[in-house]
C-alpha cells in the first residue's frame, strides 16, 4: 500500500497490513453473521468461540500448560502493576523487585502499597544501561515472587535469559511477548498489554498458574481478583472485544509465519542489522544498551550531538521513516521493531543511517 509509511512507534505499534485487511472486512461483517465484530454480543456464541479460539492459539504458541488460565482485562499493564501485589501479598509480606527501567519503576512504587518490596537489583545507577547477570540477583528469602520486566521499551534493554530462582517469577512482558520461547512452568504470573506486539491498545493479557488464583484476599473489590476472571472466562463484565479480536487475528498471523521460533529468527535478523549498522559507525550512532543486554525490540541510540540527531529525525520523516524519537526521558533515537515490524522496514533505515552520516560528519 503506497500511502503506508514505515512506523517504528513504540506502541500502538505498526500490525501487520492483513491483519488490518481483514479487520476492515469483519468491521462490517463478521463471519457471515450479518453484523460486525464491535456489533455482536459478547456472549453471541461466535465472540465466545473467538475467545475459545485465541485462548487455543496462545496455548499453541507460547506451550502453556494447562495448570495456567489465560484472562483477557482491561485497564492496561499499568493495572497489573497494583493487581499483581494485590493479589499475591498479605500485609507485611514479602516480594523482590528487579528496577531496570520506568515500568519496573512503576511497579515497584504500586507493590510498596501492599507489601514489603526489596529490590533485587538495580541498574539505575547506570541509566538503566543493561539488566543483570543472574549471579548479580539478592533474593530476599521470604519472597513470595520475584518481579521484572523481560524488555525494557524505553531504555532498549532485555534479559536473554530466565532467572532462576526458587520463588515463581512474574514478568511484565509487554514489549516482547510472543517474540520468542517462554519456559512457562518458571513464572506464576505473566502479563503484557496489546499494543506493543500483540494487537491494539485495550486489551491486557494475564497468563497465572492455577493455584496463585487462591492467594488473593476475599475483601478485594470483585473487579480487581484474578479469581473472579478466572471462575468467569474473562466474562465478568463486557471485555474489550474488538482489542480481542485484533489480538486474535495477530496470533493467526504469527502462527502462519511458522510460529514463535520462526518468528524469533526473523526478530534475530532484523535486530542484527540495526546493531550492526551502529557497531560499523566507529560512534557515530551510539547504542545506549550495553551489548549482552541489547533489545532485539527496541533499539534506543544517539547522534553525535542533539542538532544532529534533530536533523536525522527530521530527515527521516521526510523520507517516510516515521516514529524514531525516542523516549522524553532518555532522548535520542529508538526504532521499535517487534514482531509485526517488517525487514524491509530495517534494511530502508540502515541504508537511511548510513547515507545520513556520511553526508553529516561529526
Ligand atoms: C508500555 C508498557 C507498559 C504500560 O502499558 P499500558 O498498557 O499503557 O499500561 C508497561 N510495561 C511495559 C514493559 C511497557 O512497554
Amino acid at each position: 500500500m503506497k500511502n503506508r509509511i514505515v512506523n517504528f512507534s513504540a506502541g500502538p505499534a505498526t500490525l501487520p497490513l492483513c491483519v488490518l485487511l481483514q479487520a476492515q472486512q469483519d468491521i462490517i461483517n463478521f463471519r457471515n453473521s450479518g453484523m460486525g465484530i464491535m456489533e455482536i454480543s459478547h456472549r453471541s456464541q461466535e465472540f465466545m468461540s473467538l475467545c475459545d479460539e485465541i485462548r487455543q492459539n496462545m496455548r499453541q504458541l507460547l506451550a502453556i500448560p494447562k495448570n495456567y488460565t489465560i484472562l483477557f482485562l482491561q485497564g492496561g499493564a499499568s493495572s497489573q502493576f497494583f493487581m499483581v501485589p494485590m493479589n499475591l501479598l498479605k500485609k507485611g509480606e514479602k516480594a523482590t523487585y528487579l528496577n531496570t527501567g520506568v515500568w519496573s519503576g512503576k511497579a515497584i512504587q504500586e507493590a510498596r502499597l501492599f507489601g514489603d518490596i526489596s529490590i533485587g537489583f538495580s541498574s539505575e545507577k547506570e541509566n538503566f544501561s543493561r539488566v543483570p547477570q543472574q549471579e548479580e540477583l539478592s533474593i530476599e528469602g521470604k519472597a513470595k515472587y520475584l518481579y521484572y520486566t523481560s524488555n525494557n521499551t524505553i531504555f532498549g534493554t532485555q534479559y536473554h535469559y530466565t532467572p532462576q530462582v526458587e520463588v515463581p517469577l512474574v514478568c511484565d512482558m509487554s514489549s516482547d511477548i510472543f517474540s520468542r520461547p517462554v519456559d512457562i512452568e518458571k513464572y506464576g504470573i505473566i502479563f503484557a498489554g496489546a499494543q506493543k506486539n500483540m494487537g491494539t491498545a485495550g486489551v491486557t493479557i494475564v497468563i497465572i498458574r492455577e493455584d496463585l488464583l487462591e492467594e488473593a484476599p476475599k475483601d478485594l473489590p470483585t473487579m480487581l481478583q484474578y479469581r473472579v476472571h478466572a471462575e468467569k472466562d474473562s466474562l465478568f463484565n463486557t471485555p474489550p472485544t474488538f482489542s480481542i479480536y485484533i489480538m486474535g487475528e495477530v496470533l493467526q498471523w504469527i502462527k502462519n509465519q511458522g510460529g514463535i521460533t520462526a518468528i524469533e529468527q526473523k526478530n534475530r535478523n532484523k535486530a542484527a542489522l540495526l546493531y550492526q549498522t551502529i557497531d560499523a559507525s566507529n560512534g557515530y550512532y551510539c547504542g545506549h544498551a550495553q551489548k549482552d543486554s541489547r533489545s532485539l525490540m527496541n533499539v534506543s541510540f544517539t547522534l553525535p550531538s542533539p542538532v544532529l540527531e534533530q536533523a536525522f529525525l527530521q530527515q527521516a520523516q521526510a523520507a517516510g521513516l516515521s516514529g524514531l524519537k525516542g523516549h522524553r526521558l532518555l532522548g535520542g533515537c529508538r526504532a521499535s521493531i517487534y514482531n509485526a515490524f517488517p525487514k524491509e522496514g530495517v534494511q530502508k533505515l540502515v541504508e537511511f543511517m548510513q547515507q545520513f552520516q556520511q553526508e553529516n560528519p561529526a
